[in-house]
């Protein structure tokens, strides 16, 4: 059975205090996960060792980096590696959010390297991909997010890319509270699906966990979810409230 996700992604919010905080009154609801469900919180790297203690004993809730280095190790000044990151405990990584590839000129070629150092370090990429506005409007989104996929993950081995997490995140829904309809979110993951069966096989691509982002919310979570080829979410926003991201675990399949 594909894990169900609900990945917090926090990006540049929150203080040390408010963070702690957030995490606190969000495990103090003591959700329990079904065996096949999982909860990762992608904090600001100065919260990580706070966030990993702070769930550690919690079955299948984890912690993540939002981002990594492409460099293995050595005179990169600020940046911080998967090696690092893995030798403080953090097993998940997001890589590639839009927001990386736009501001900071993040390729495909780049996110391929990433994912690359990910799985050498043993640490699962969750992958972000997702077209912008005026590729939705020219109804060229599929072979956009398929491209994403064929130049940073197809040089991968079917073991390997077993292990990696997709998001699939249109731009055009990111912060704007604009979300895809639940059809546009199936249609574009089974899509997804397809292109990684007929390259990886059938039975990979049924076990790779396909997850949906683009503000996801409480209200809208369950119906999102409940679609065959989306297997939980990445949420921005919404994960900043306890609430919020209370309900949205608590729509997991
Ligand atoms: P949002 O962000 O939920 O605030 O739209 C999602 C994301 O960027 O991962």
């Amino acid at each position: 059975m594909r894990k169900q996700i609900a990945a917090a992604n926090w990006k540049m919010n929150l203080s040390y205090q408010q963070a702690a905080g957030l995490l606190d009154e969000l495990l103090a609801q003591q959700i329990e996960l079904a065996p096949n469900q999982e909860v990762i919180f992608a904090v600001p790297f100065p919260y990580l060792a706070m966030a990993k203690e702070k769930v550690a004993g919690k079955t299948n809730y984890f912690v993540a980096a939002q981002n990594c280095s492409d460099k293995k190790s050595g005179a990169y000044t600020g940046e911080t590696s998967v090696e690092q990151l893995q030798s403080i405990g953090i097993g998940h990584i997001v890589i590639g959010h839009s927001e990386r590839r736009e501001y900071y000129n993040e390729s495909n070629a780049v996110l391929a390297t990433k994912v690359d150092l990910c799985l050498a370090a043993g640490v699962t990429p969750i992958f972000c991909c997702g077209e912008p506005l005026p590729i939705r409007e020219a109804e060229t989104q599929n072979a956009f997010v398929q491209q994403q996929l064929e130049e940073s993950l197809f040089h991968l081995t079917v073991e390997q890319v077993s292990k990696v997490v997709i998001a699939y995140e249109p731009i055009w829904a990111i912060g704007t509270g604009k979300t895809a309809s639940t059809q546009q979110a199936q249609d574009m993951q089974q899509h997804l699906r397809k292109v990684l069966a007929d390259k990886f096989g059938a039975d990979v691509a049924d076990g790779i966990s396909i997850l949906y982002g683009g503000s996801v919310k409480a209200a809208n979570a369950v119906e999102i979810f409940a679609s065959p080829d989306v297997d939980g979410g990445l949420v921005g926003g919404a994960s900043l409230q306890a609430a919020e991201f209370t309900a949205i675990i608590q729509a997991l399949k």
